[in-house]
């Protein structure tokens, strides 16, 4: 992902409409270049900061609150990329356990060797 694209993306990141892929380019992106970075930040903290006025709260941390939403950001494509991993082994470990028993299966019935 390039700047431009990264800048077109903060709308929808703030939003939390971006795609699994699309989060994991902008967060690879993000950790990559201060630019964005800060342009991410001055994004989020008018969002928050609006939202805020409206909640009428003055003791809160807008610093703050745009890193623990990076950092969940992070936590939640770790944690798809760690059930992808576990998807891709319990598919082989089937396919491997079906290709085992049709093999004893034949072997079985029809006495082939292989
Ligand atoms: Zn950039």
């Amino acid at each position: 992902m390039d700047c431009v694209t990264f800048r077109k993306d903060i709308n929808a990141y703030l939003s939390d409409e971006l795609t699994d892929e699309e989060l994991n380019d902008f967060l690879i992106h993000l950790r990559s270049c201060p630019e964005c970075r800060d342009e991410l930040e001055i994004n989020f903290i008018v969002i928050e900061g609006i939202n805020i006025l409206d909640e009428e709260r003055s003791d809160y941390d807008l610093s703050k609150a745009y890193n623990r939403s990076i950092q969940a950001s992070e936590r939640y494509i770790s944690f798809k990329k760690i059930l992808l991993t576990l998807r891709y082994i319990v598919d082989t470990l089937l396919f491997w356990t079906v290709l085992t028993i049709g093999y004893f299966y034949l072997f079985t019935i029809y006495g082939l060797r292989l």
